[in-house]
Formats: C-alpha cells, sequence, structure tokens
C-alpha cells in the first residue's frame, strides 16, 4: 500500500494584522499578528488507528504506536540501508493504513536491536516483530522458505532438516575423542549445546572439530548431547513460531535434567541468547556461555606453533554483542593470536552490522531478495573488504556461510572467512 498520509494545512481564524489595546493605557496598537495568530487545530485526514488497535491486542506489539518520529531509528537500521525500512516508517505505513500482518514488511526485520539501543520512546522490534509475525502465522501468512524450517525443525529438531541420528557425524574426523554423554554418561563441567550449524553444515561441522581440539588441548572437562541434541529454537522464536520454541524448551529441558553438568558452552550466539533470556523466563535456569567466553578466560594456557600473517576484521554478532553486550571476549581471543593484525570496521561493537541472519532472516534470503537492493551479508563483506583485512573473523555458526557466499557475489572473493576457533586451531600447538 502506497504511504497516503496527508495533513489538511491550517487555516489561520484570526487576520494577520490585529488591534491590541493596553489593558493599561488603554491605548490601542496595530500588530502583524503572527506572533500571536490562532489557528483552528490542524487536522490529520487519512490516518487510522486501526492498525495499531490490531497490534495493541498483541502482547509484546503495543509499543509501536509509542514511536514519535524522531527518525534516529533510521540511520542505524541495517535494512534500511538496503531498502525502505525501520521503525519509524514502518510506524508511518501503519498510521497510514497498512496490515502489517499480512504485508512484506512483516519479515524485514532482523531484530538486530539497534534501534532499540537509540529510539528514546523504546519502541521494541525485538517484542514487536515475534508478536505480530506469530499472529500472522495463525492467520497463515508465512514466507514458504521460512514455513520449511519450522516444518523441519519440528520434525527432525534442527533447522536443516537433518538425520538426527547424525548430530554427532562430525566428531569421526575431529582427531581428538569428543564424549557423548548418552554413551558415556556422569558428572561433566561443560556441556556443550553444538546446535544445528556446527553439527550439520559443512562449514560448521569443521569449526566444530577445530573447538573439539583446542578444548582437548586445554583439558577441559567437556561432553555434547550428539542424537539426543535439539535446536535451542530462538531463531524461530523471533520469527513467530513461539508454540515451537515452548515445546523445544520442554524438549531441551526434559533431555539435560537427565544429565550432571555444572556450565553449558555454545557456539551459537542465538541458542546462548534462548538459554540466559528465555529459558529462566520459563523456569529452567543454567550458567551459560558463548565459546568464547569459555575460552577466553584460559587463553594464558594456550600454547601457540606458529605466527598467522593474517590482516583481519571481526564481525561482531547482534546476539552476542548487542543483545548480550559481549564484546571483548572475541577479541581477547584474536587478539592473542601471534601475528594477526586486527582491523575494526567502522560498524563495530555497539553500532555492528548485521549479517541478516538474525530473526529468521537465515531462511528468508529468497524473500527479501525482492525487496532490498543487496543483501545484507553483501553489504557487510564489502565493509569488511574497506579495511584492507585479507579475512573476515566470525563467531557465529550462521555467519560462516552467509558471508563466503556474499564475498563470491561481491567479488571480494579474496576475503577468506573464518571462524575464531579455526584460527586458534591452527595457530596452537596441539601438542603443547
Ligand atoms: S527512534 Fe523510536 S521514537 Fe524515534 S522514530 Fe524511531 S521508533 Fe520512533
Ligand atoms: S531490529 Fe534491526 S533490522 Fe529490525 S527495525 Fe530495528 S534496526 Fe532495523
Amino acid at each position: 500500500m502506497p504511504i497516503s498520509g496527508r495533513k489538511v494545512p491550517p487555516r489561520a481564524i484570526e487576520k494577520e494584522q490585529a488591534t491590541v489595546a493596553s489593558t493599561i493605557s488603554g491605548r490601542e496598537v496595530e500588530l502583524p499578528a503572527m506572533w500571536n495568530r490562532m489557528f483552528e487545530p490542524r487536522v490529520l485526514t487519512d490516518y487510522t488507528p486501526d492498525g495499531f488497535a490490531k497490534l495493541a491486542e498483541l502482547s509484546g506489539a503495543e509499543s509501536l504506536e509509542w514511536c514519535y518520529g524522531c527518525g534516529k531509528c533510521i540511520p542505524v537500521c541495517p535494512v534500511d540501508l538496503v531498502g525502505e525500512y525501520g521503525p519509524r516508517k514502518l510506524h508511518r505505513k501503519v498510521q497510514t493504513g497498512l496490515d502489517l500482518l499480512s504485508d512484506p514488511d512483516l519479515w524485514m526485520c532482523t531484530t538486530c536491536g539497534n534501534c532499540l539501543r537509540v529510539c528514546p520512546k523504546e519502541v521494541d522490534m525485538i517484542q514487536i516483530m515475534p508478536a505480530a509475525r506469530e499472529a500472522a502465522l495463525s492467520e497463515g501468512n508465512v514466507p514458504g522458505e521460512l514455513q520449511d524450517v519450522f516444518e523441519k525443525t519440528f520434525r527432525y529438531g534442527n533447522a536443516l532438516g537433518e538425520n538426527p541420528r547424525r548430530r554427532a557425524q562430525w566428531t569421526r574426523d575431529a582427531g581428538v575423542p569428543v564424549r557423548i554423554l548418552s554413551k558415556e554418561p556422569g558428572p561433566v563441567d561443560v556441556l556443550f549445546y553444538v546446535e544445528d550449524y556446527w553439527s550439520y553444515h559443512p562449514r560448521g561441522q569443521e569449526a566444530a572439530r577445530a573447538f573439539a581440539r583446542v578444548a582437548h588441548a586445554l583439558g577441559i572437562d567437556w561432553a555434547i548431547l550428539g542424537p539426543e541434541e535439539k535446536t535451542l529454537g530462538d531463531s524461530q522464536r523471533l520469527a513467530g513460531e513461539k508454540g515451537l520454541f515452548d515445546a523445544l524448551v520442554e524438549d531441551v529441558t526434559a533431555t539435560l535434567a537427565k544429565y550432571e553438568f555444572a556450565r553449558i558452552a555454545t557456539p551459537d550466539p542465538h541458542g546462548f541468547n534462548a538459554l540466559v533470556k528465555e529459558y529462566p523466563k520459563r523456569g529452567h535456569t543454567f550458567e551459560a556461555l558463548h565459546y568464547t567466553q569459555l575460552l577466553a578466560p584460559l587463553v594464558d594456557k594456550i600454547t601457540w606453533a606458529k605466527e598467522l600473517p593474517y590482516k583481519v576484521t571481526f564481525h561482531d554478532p547482534c546476539y552476542l554483542g548487542r543483545h548480550n553486550g559481549e564484546y571483548d571476549a572475541p577479541r581477547t581471543l584474536i587478539n592473542a593470536i601471534p601475528g594477526i593484525e586486527l582491523r575494526e570496521m567502522g560498524r563495530c561493537k555497539q553500532n555492528g552490522y548485521c549479517c541478516g541472519g538474525g530473526g529468521g532472516g537465515m531462511w528468508l534470503d529468497g524473500f527479501t531478495r525482492d525487496h532490498t537492493s543487496e543483501r545484507l551479508s553483501e553489504r557487510r563483506v564489502r565493509e569488511a573488504a574497506e579495511t584492507g583485512a585479507d579475512t573476515l573473523v566470525v563467531c557465529c555458526p550462521y555467519e560462516v556461510s552467509r558471508f563466503e557466499d556474499a564475498a563470491k557475489s561481491t567479488g571480494n572473493g579474496h576475503l577468506k572467512v573464518r571462524d575464531i576457533i579455526e584460527l586458534i586451531d591452527e595457530a596452537m600447538d596441539h601438542a603443547g
């Protein structure tokens, strides 16, 4: 629907010249009345409260109407940089009649959180979008590619639709033993929640094997669930499938209850976010760490075998950085690797630019292609290349494949994409 809000200009109801009498001397004076001219109240037409009323009925979606149009959110919204989108623009569209629940804009937000960081009115897209998407789902409005992921997750417990029995297949080529709790029960310090992309995606599996070797060399007492693992489901929740997420919480916590562990570590910032923010709301509290937080305090124990002569730049994952405040652990690890030169991108840390994978965006590239000039991952890869880096370093399982594709499609094939753990694995002395 085109934006059609129309303001009727104010009409002066007093003359442009006014005769004002002094209340003291009674003397009259003729004044140009700009300073006190009365106007009839400005009338706004073509505006309707219907869209906001519909959202206000959805728990979590109320805050869109709080927007007062300051525009701070637009320059920081990653989607607006490649399209026409942002909370202020969305507010305006809903104000002028857009039904968000049936509009493509519903699926554009990656829930990256950068608008909320700057919004004076706390318009919270992290709450609005899941609530509105959940309502859209119940009306049958969902992009096909996302529906496909929901069905795969429901059926197989992972977004890729892979056989759960192959969850631990990556361990075979790790070169070190990996303990699977169902086969070797007993207390363990760190339960390593591998999540979907490190379990199944070929590039994720390489990072998982690197983690296994590093954890082994550092003497960490760790184990995985293997075939019993199901996704923690945070991206499915943010994409609107709250019912699926709640079912996953029940399954996951029932499995975890079978084992004795002190901490959970995961390579997935989305899973990490679920463990620290969403599972406790449902009565399940764990000591949860991102894998960079597990390893950063141990960095002095690493014996290095060689220098890596790489110029690298680092992409902050939205759900590790902005959502959970962790900017230092990844940088501690990167800076500890001998020979590495870290060059920050202009947009980093709190203002890091989203890769496009959050909030279900990981599975919506086909859909969003029709509404943006380029993918967010392509935009980010160009920013990375501008630093002169030869390697884009990441620590989120979504990012390696996204950025490798984007490096190729933007003509930056020289830019390698590596997880931090792969660099540590390459540089460390595994015997030491
Ligand atoms: S920053 Fe907040 S109040 Fe300002 S335009 Fe954006 S959503 Fe509205
Ligand atoms: S959460 Fe991120 S993508 Fe969504 S509207 Fe805000 S800034 Fe844009």
